[in-house]
């Protein structure tokens, strides 16, 4: 019970809930469906506008800076609001037609109207932003944190390797595309503008000899049908291609005519594998996996290792450009050779074997079994001795490593959206590494981090670098120094 309330006789429950809505209602200076005409002064996180009426922050999906645009009330919470664009009464120099024609319905490229190099700018800013904001660095200026501007996609489009698109009908013929926003109604289409043309040709393809051989669609709301969702993967340097059908059961009416077919039409068809998911669920794959043709994996490298890609395991979909983030890792890691690496996060050992072309010995960690599964493939098919892969979560296992008696002389984390656990950063500060290189997908999260380690490790350099081209992700590598160790060296 609060101090207050042991005193203050409380109001009626639904006096005071009629109460608070009424003055909830009065600090709202607007009202769903009203049409207002608004500046738009920034850009948040979601690529959405950020504009101001009566003080009242708005955010406007589609809307850039330096716009004036006519906008409707959609959604008010206390603080902020979501409008809907009407309206662009004064354009940004920026602006772009977007050449995706589903643009407006799919919401996936939340960017794709900002022109790139403005793209790149913004990314760079946002890291600035939450470095300053809630990591209290200083950003600009002689002592500031190099924030260096975003490394960008000479082509930024047609980057994505992997396609997961779920089935549906529509009379009598198999769509596939996106579910249209808050629904899960399907959205036909035939092309996805940033996904590797290969994947276009195999949805096109599925949905074109599914439908000729009758194979039905699966229907969520009756959950009758077969057909759920056509997975498709691409090894953008080997051109393999890898067909994922994910379907309520295992019996497929005229499967081998299906395989056939699939492998007749599909270019570059290096594995056709089923995945059975009867679930009524969200959830895309289900437990069981099979071959139903040739190998169970696919192919691919970045920089010089190669990859085994199978149709469960985890791959970074912009290849390119994770090869720029992994050298970059690899520069500001510092290795000659001689150095005992931790990589915590490690998924299915990328980044650990990049490390292990110049390091000692690299010890990897990681939570998902299977990953650890596929990281030690990956270190077999590369011929890697000098790496150890262990399952587990990084604030428990790299503990009992400093227990064991392992020094690492750098740390790289290369954590989820919601970053390190706090037990990881003590833990860090404890082991004292000279360098640490953080790898993040999420600047606040970053820059949350950065702050904590900061205690011990002086933050050189930021450098953003754009793994997603037209959409709202922002991804960085941080090199920290510790500071003795900075002032010897430097
Ligand atoms: N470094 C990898 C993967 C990064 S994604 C790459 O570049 O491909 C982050 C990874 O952290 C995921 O694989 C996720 O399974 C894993 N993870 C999440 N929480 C974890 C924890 N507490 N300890 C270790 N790994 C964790």
């Amino acid at each position: 019970m609060s101090k207050k309330s042991s005193k203050t006789p409380r109001p009626h429950r639904q006096n005071r809930g009629q109460q608070t809505k009424r003055q909830e209602e009065k600090q709202y200076p607007v009202a769903i469906e009203q049409e207002l005409e608004l500046e738009i002064t920034g850009l948040n996180h979601e690529g959405a506008g950020v504009g101001r009426h009566e003080g009242y922050t708005l955010f406007v999906p589609q809307a850039l800076p330096e716009e004036r645009v006519r906008a409707k009330v959609v959604h008010a919470k206390k603080n902020y609001g979501y409008a809907k664009l009407l309206e662009v009464l004064q354009p940004s120099p920026y602006r772009v037609k977007p050449p995706c024609p589903v643009f407006d319905l799919c919401g996936g490229c939340s960017l794709q109207h900002l022109a790139y190099a403005e793209q790149l700018r913004h990314k760079q800013q946002i890291v600035k932003d939450n470095l300053r904001r809630i990591g209290g660095f200083a950003v600009d200026g002689e002592d500031a944190v190099r924030v260096h501007p975003t490394l960008g996609m000479d082509n930024p489009w047609r980057y994505r390797n992997k396609a997961q698109v779920p089935i549906g009908e529509e009379e009598g013929a198999l769509i596939g595309g996106f579910y249209a926003e808050r629904s899960h109604q399907i959205v036909n289409i035939e092309s996805c503008l940033i996904q590797h043309e290969a994947n276009d040709e195999v949805v096109a393809a599925v949905k074109r000899i599914a439908s000729r051989l009758h194979i039905p669609a699966y229907d969520e709301i009756s959950h009758t049908g077969l057909l759920r969702h056509v997975v498709s993967k691409v090894g953008a340097r080997t051109g393999d291609v890898m067909v994922v059908l994910i379907t309520t059961e295992l019996f497929i009416p005229e499967r081998e005519r299906l395989i056939e077919a699939i492998r007749q039409e599909v270019p570059g068809v290096k594995s056709i594998v089923q995945n059975i998911n009867p679930q009524k669920t969200n959830v895309i794959f289900g437990d069981k996996t099979i071959t139903l043709w040739g190998d169970d994996v696919i192919y691919d490298y970045i920089g010089p290792i190669r990859f085994a890609i199978s149709a469960r395991s985890f791959y970074q979909v912009n290849p390119a450009q994770t090869e720029i983030l992994y050298n970059k890792t690899l520069e500001y890691a510092g290795l000659s050779g001689g150095e005992i690496v931790v990589d915590a996060y490690c998924g299915i050992g990328t980044i650990s074997l990049f490390l292990a072309q110049k390091a000692k010995h690299v010890y990897g960690v990681e939570i998902v079994p299977e990953a650890i599964a596929d990281a030690n493939r990956n270190a077999r098919l590369n011929g890697f001795e000098n790496v150890t892969f262990k399952t587990g979560a990084a604030e428990e296992v790299i503990p009992a490593w400093k227990e064991e008696g392992i020094r690492p002389d750098v740390i790289v984390v290369d954590p989820p959206r919601k970053g390190c656990d706090e037990a990881l950063l003590t833990t860090i500060l404890q082991m004292k590494p000279d360098r640490v290189v953080y790898v993040s997908c999420n600047p606040s999260t970053l820059a949350r981090d950065l702050k904590v380690l900061a205690d011990l490790y002086e933050v050189k350099e930021v450098q953003p670098v754009d793994m997603f081209p037209h959409t709202d992700h922002v991804e960085s590598a941080a090199l920290l120094v510790q500071r003795e160790t900075a002032v010897c060296k430097w």
